[in-house]
């Protein structure tokens, strides 16, 4: 008998039970349906030796000190700060868009004391800002929008920003300063030697038991445990009995050429050219010397493994009845990106499973057992952790 079962090897699924056996004794069983551990993090060293992300690039950032330090248990750390340049009208230039970015496009002068005038100049008064379109041209007018945000947008998602809430595109800032790094956070590095890595000394305790290659829905039936922490989609657990929730998937292709380098940046972004979104070179993320060099390139699908959460009003309303479902389980916690339908990034997973796991904690300290908890039914889905208990959203605080 397991004390709890975790569904999913991902940032949600390991972080709690590395907490929950190193901190709780408790034995842990993790069913993950794919090959390896890390979730949508996995890295590893392909068959030229160089090390790529396989779901994509994954560079971590927070302002969470509790976060970047829970994960410097588990990996050191080599600092990196990324960038990120836009492919736009036959020129590469800094995305996000800052003073640098408006000289190079419209061949100006401008100082960074001049660029908010400019844009006030520019700018589409919004009243109310609720979608993603709202957001970029309400800040710096219809033909910027139009460059760097419509149609990568619409590419990414299917959807036009006049479609989708104001979140997603508000993750990228307008800047009038120089500063071209992607993100601002106070913590930004790469574990040094991998996710995957990173990952297995997490979950390397005799406590914790890993089955790969088991889907949930296969052996539920077979494994014996008093709780559930699911971190997979949500409408899958429930049989989609509201209907399917969207997520948005990719199909990656991944190609090593016989060159040092390949592009001038980590991510080249294309929002006007080419099926794909971006193209990333593996090596400036891992600092990995190499004669040959790696990247992968990014090609939006509706079909696939679920990526992400398509925030709109539609979706977080079918979201909050199977959140409702879920509150009434008493034995079963969701956690993660899929299982809580949340555009969240890495750091935000981990404070999420981090709060999840306090609240556990709480419970297990009051009543002395795991048992005890299978008719408790105020703690452990997502509504008994406080938003504030999480790094705040991406965007929040960015724009400059
Ligand atoms: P996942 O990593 O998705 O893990 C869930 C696991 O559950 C999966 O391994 C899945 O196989 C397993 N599973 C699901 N259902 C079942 C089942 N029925 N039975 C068994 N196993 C099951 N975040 C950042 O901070 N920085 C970035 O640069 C960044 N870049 C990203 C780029 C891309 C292309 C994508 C898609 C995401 C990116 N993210 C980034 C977000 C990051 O991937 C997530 O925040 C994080 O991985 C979510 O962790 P999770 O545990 O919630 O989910
Ligand atoms: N986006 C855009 N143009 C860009 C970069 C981003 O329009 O050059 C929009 C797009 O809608 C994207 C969102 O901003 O989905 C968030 O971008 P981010 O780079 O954070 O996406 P992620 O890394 O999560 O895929």
């Amino acid at each position: 008998m397991f004390d709890f079962a975790i569904v999913g090897a991902g940032f949600a699924g390991s972080v709690l039970a590395e907490r929950l056996a190193t901190q709780l004794d408790a034995r842990v069983l993790i069913l993950e349906k794919r090959p390896h551990i890390a979730g949508n993090a996995y890295d590893y060293y392909n068959e030229d030796g160089l090390l790529v992300h396989k779901y994509g690039p994954h560079i971590f950032h927070t302002n969470a000190a509790k976060v970047f330090d829970y994960l410097s248990r588990f990996t050191a750390w080599r600092p990196y700060e990324h960038r990120v340049q836009a492919s736009v009208d036959g020129k590469l230039v800094p995305m996000p868009i800052n003073v640098d970015t408006l000289n190079q496009l419209y061949g100006m002068n401008l100082t960074c004391n001049d660029v908010e005038a400019f844009l006030a100049s520019v700018a589409e008064p919004r009243g109310a800002i609720v979608t993603s379109e709202d957001v970029v041209v309400s800040r710096v007018g219809r033909e910027l929008y139009t460059k760097f945000f419509r149609n990568y947008t619409r590419k990414q998602w299917g959807l036009d920003p006049s479609e989708l809430d104001a979140s997603v595109t508000a993750r990228v800032p307008i800047r009038s300063n120089r500063d071209d790094r992607y993100f601002t956070d106070q913590y930004q590095s790469m574990p040094l030697h991998g996710y995957t890595r990173m990952f297995e000394r997490m979950l390397d305790h005799p406590n914790i038991h890993v089955m790969l290659n088991t889907n949930y829905s296969d052996i539920q039936e077979e494994i014996s445990f008093r709780t559930l922490i699911f971190t997979g989609p949500i409408d899958e657990y429930f049989d989609y009995c509201y209907g399917r929730l969207p997520y948005r998937s990719l199909r990656f292709e991944h190609q090593t050429h016989d060159c040092k380098t390949f592009q001038p940046a980590a991510v080249v972004n294309y929002p006007n050219e080419h099926a794909y979104t971006r193209v990333t070179e593996f090596k400036y993320l891992t600092g990995q010397e190499h004669n040959k060099t790696s990247i992968v390139y990014e090609y939006p699908t509706s079909e696939g493994d679920p990526y992400y959460p398509v925030p709109q009003p539609q979706n977080a309303h079918m979201y909050a009845q199977y959140k409702a479902l879920a509150e009434a389980l008493p034995n079963v916690h969701f956690a993660g990106r899929l299982a809580t339908y949340k555009y969240y990034n890495m750091d935000q997973v981990v404070a999420q499973a981090l709060a999840l796991f306090a609240k556990i904690q709480d419970r297990f300290d009051e009543v002395g057992s795991f048992a005890m908890s299978r008719n408790v039914t105020s703690v452990g889905t997502e509504s008994a952790i406080a938003e504030s208990d999480l790094p705040s959203p991406p965007g929040a605080g960015r724009a400059a």
